[in-house]
């Protein structure tokens, strides 16, 4: 756990959140802020600041964060599909530096991502 992560506190238990799924490796969530009828987080359990820290030794954790997202997917009912994104760095949009994937369902996405 890092110091002064918020994320890191979410999965602590120390800042409530709506949790969604947990298993051992990684903790889902709802967005406080959502963008989408359903906007769901799903984070490493372990501190990982974003992608852009990914190695050989550690990205079977974001491969596991994927698998649970389908499974939360299926779980919320997102036949239609869904859109899964991970702001990587500043340029990006990130803001809370610790690994996480938006899941974002629930309506039509736009084509254009950028
Ligand atoms: P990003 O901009 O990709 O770093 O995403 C951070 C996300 O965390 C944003 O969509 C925020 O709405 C969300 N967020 C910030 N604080 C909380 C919180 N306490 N509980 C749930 N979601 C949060
Ligand atoms: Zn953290």
């Amino acid at each position: 756990m890092k110091n002064d992560c918020l994320f890191c506190a979410i999965v602590a238990g120390e800042i409530p959140s709506t949790k969604v799924y947990e298993d051992d490796q990684c903790y889902a969530f709802r967005d406080i802020n959502p963008q989408a009828p359903t906007h769901i987080l799903v984070v490493p359990k372990e501190h990982i600041a974003s992608v852009a820290q990914l190695n050989e030794e550690n990205a079977a954790l974001a491969g596991h964060c994927l698998a649970a997202a389908a499974k939360i997917a299926a779980q919320e009912n997102l036949d239609g599909g869904y859109r899964i994104v991970s702001n990587c760095g500043a340029d990006a949009g990130q803001t809370v530096f610790h690994l996480h994937f938006h899941i974002l369902g629930g309506k039509r996405m736009d084509e254009k991502m950028a």
